[in-house]
């Protein structure tokens, strides 16, 4: 059998997509067959739940990110935290090429559920 580590934080919050299960990334198990179970084109798991033994995906949520000055460009993004919500954005091509990004100041909020659809 093929075991594949994810490299993930220890300490990022993972959640089981079977079970109850939710905690810090470190808790994973290397996942058994990765290969079989994760289709093109679907969410990469962090690891192996370690109560069921299916997969687990770090918890995100849905961020709208836009840039403060004109809010003309605006992005979702699913990410751990808005860290990781702006850095995402910020490393959007489009993004880059249209606007001074270097002293773009860069906003972020949680995505509500009507505009997340
Ligand atoms: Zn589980």
């Amino acid at each position: 059998m093929h075991r594949t580590k994810i490299d993930v934080e220890p300490d990022a919050a993972t959640a089981c997509q079977n079970c109850e299960w939710t905690g810090p990334g470190s808790y994973l198990n290397a996942i058994a067959d990765l290969g079989e179970r994760v289709t093109a084109g679907e969410k990469m798991p962090a690891g192996q739940c370690p109560r069921c033994g299916s997969l687990a995906h770090l918890i995100t949520t849905r961020w709208r990110v836009s840039d403060s000055i004109t809010f003309e460009r605006v992005w979702y993004v699913d990410a751990a935290s808005e860290e990781e919500a702006i850095s995402v954005a910020e490393r959007t091509p489009n993004a880059a090429e249209e606007t001074q990004i270097d002293n773009t100041p860069w906003h972020a909020e949680l995505a509500s559920e009507s505009e997340s659809a």
